[in-house]
């Protein structure tokens, strides 16, 4: 089962529903550490004077997690080379960017 899986699978079975239980609590954070762990993209934002120069911002937090240059093909990952955003562990789809 992929964490995707996963995380559709306790939504769908355990789907919180704000009443503060504590099994809602327990649920509502197994759901965003999980949802940490599925790769998502990046949003991306191109300078406004300089096309070619562009951030990338966490999906979850939007801290900034990298920042580029598309015409020379440069990408500096904020995060030291790990596929995490380095201020709330969310991994990042690198896929097609850079
Ligand atoms: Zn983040």
């Amino acid at each position: 089962m992929t964490n995707a899986e996963a995380y559709k699978w306790l939504y769908v079975h355990f789907a919180p529903c704000g009443d503060e239980t504590q099994q809602d609590s327990a649920v509502t954070k197994a759901l965003e550490a999980l949802k940490k762990q599925i790769p998502q993209k990046a949003m991306k934002s191109i300078d406004a004077y300089n096309k070619n120069l562009y951030k990338l911002y966490c999906p979850t937090c939007g801290a900034l997690v990298a920042y580029g240059n598309s015409r020379v093909g440069f990408m500096n990952k904020v995060s030291n080379g790990y596929d995490r955003c380095a201020a709330c562990g969310q991994v990042i789809d690198w896929e097609d960017e850079g």
